[in-house]
């Protein structure tokens, strides 16, 4: 079997670009792998070209040889968008070998290790707040609305939540000060870059997590998502903050493993971290420090084979993984094989508030019931892309 062709495909998915690889094979087999970045597209899709030297004409089984082989070409800038082409290759390659072989990714890994998998609804609020329009949800006027969908988050039957800094209003507001574009607060240049939590935004935090609290009950895990919003002194500011109402966990980004060594220290709340990190080598500083409680790991960005290597490194530290999957189904298919093909797992995010058509990316439908991903037992990822259904939604920015 030879790779005959390497293709991105992009679908502009409400406000933000969902991307894919799509290698094709002389024997007719096709794979797939999820590489969506928001905010670097074509970076990843020119490098994307780059790698094609080394791959076309070569037999596509071999993933761990065709890794090393990608890697030894962006030796000089590892990680970042170089990695993400990578990875998109990566998973595509997986697939084609699970399809070769007629059994799911996970089975070429020693699973499955689970047949269903605890999700926790993503973005809660969040997405309402700056895309309601788009996806066709109820505004997040007031904190009787956060309160409602603390309740629609229950009898919906998820027993976790995820959510960043949502300020209901009209128009409602999310606080992301560290990003520019999507999600993102729309202000740039000048006064905006301090990144300092006032006494009046932690209030606002404090009254979004108690709303969220009361509505959900006791049972229902709560995380809130920080983001790179803050400096480690505004993050230990938020920790107090929230600490009452027992998250499952705060998250945050930040480069230095010694500043969220000192966040953790400071609190009892559960700390997870890593979503922007990439192979094992990016996660060991903060393991060696045990830094992080709970250690995320993006699927999309990292390839599935990066990606196991970070879980089982994770394991050997004690620590549970937690997939970062904000992306298509595809990627929660990827996100759930890998954990289907690893132990050490806490549970996994997923956007329930979505563009309408999100399932129907898809040639087959994921399957979610009571809060629960139904691990798929189909070959390769489970499912193929709806080519046709991503033609209908040109990404045009
Ligand atoms: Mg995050």
């Amino acid at each position: 079997m030879k790779i005959t062709a390497i293709e991105m495909l992009v679908c502009g998915a409400g406000w933000r670009p969902w991307s894919f690889v799509k290698i094709g094979t002389d024997e007719g087999l096709v794979g797939y792998g999820e590489v969506s970045e928001g905010r670097n597209l074509y970076g990843v899709m020119g490098c994307v070209r780059d790698l094609e030297s080394v791959l076309l004409g070569r037999d596509p089984r071999p993933v761990e040889l065709l890794n090393v082989d990608m890697q030894r070409i962006i030796r000089q800038s590892p990680g970042g968008v170089a990695q993400k082409a990578v990875a998109g290759i990566d998973c595509a390659l997986w697939d084609i070998k699970a399809k070769a072989l007629g059994v799911p990714v996970y089975e070429m890994l020693g699973g499955p290790t689970r047949g269903r998998l605890r999700l926790y609804w993503s973005h809660c609020g969040t997405s309402r707040a700056q895309f309601g329009d788009v996806i066709g949800t109820p505004p997040i006027r007031s904190l009787m609305d956060i309160s409602a969908l603390g309740k629609e988050v229950v009898k919906r039957g998820y027993t976790a939540l995820k959510t960043n800094i949502v300020i209901p209003g009209v128009p409602a507001k999310v606080h992301m000060p560290g990003f520019v574009g999507f999600y993102a607060s729309r202000d740039v240049g000048i006064d905006t870059l301090d990144l300092n939590p006032s006494p009046r935004l932690l209030k606002q935090i404090e009254d979004l997590i108690g709303t969220f609290r009361e509505a959900v009950g006791p049972e229902v895990d709560i995380a809130l998502d920080l983001n790179l919003n803050f400096k480690t002194e505004g993050f230990k500011k938020v920790a107090k903050v929230i600490e009452p109402f027992r998250p499952m966990w705060m998250e945050l980004d930040t480069y230095d493993p010694k500043a969220l060594r000192e966040i953790k220290e400071s609190t009892s709340v559960p700390i997870c971290s890593g979503e922007n990190l990439y192979a094992p080598l990016g996660y060991r500083p903060y393991f060696d420090l045990y830094a992080l409680d709970v250690a995320m790991i993006d699927v999309p960005w990292n390839g599935f084979t990066a990606a196991k290597k970070i879980a089982d490194l994770a394991d050997a530290y004690q620590i549970n993984i937690a997939p970062h999957n904000y992306y298509s189904h595809l990627s929660t298919l990827m996100s759930a094989h890998l954990c289907a093909a690893t132990a050490n797992v806490r549970i996994c995010e997923i956007d329930v508030d979505d563009v309408p058509w999100k399932s129907d990316l898809l040639t087959q439908p994921v399957e979610i019931k009571d809060g629960y991903l139904t691990v798929p037992t189909r070959p390769g990822w489970g499912a193929d892309l709806n080519e046709k259904e991503i033609a209908k939604h040109p990404w045009s920015s």
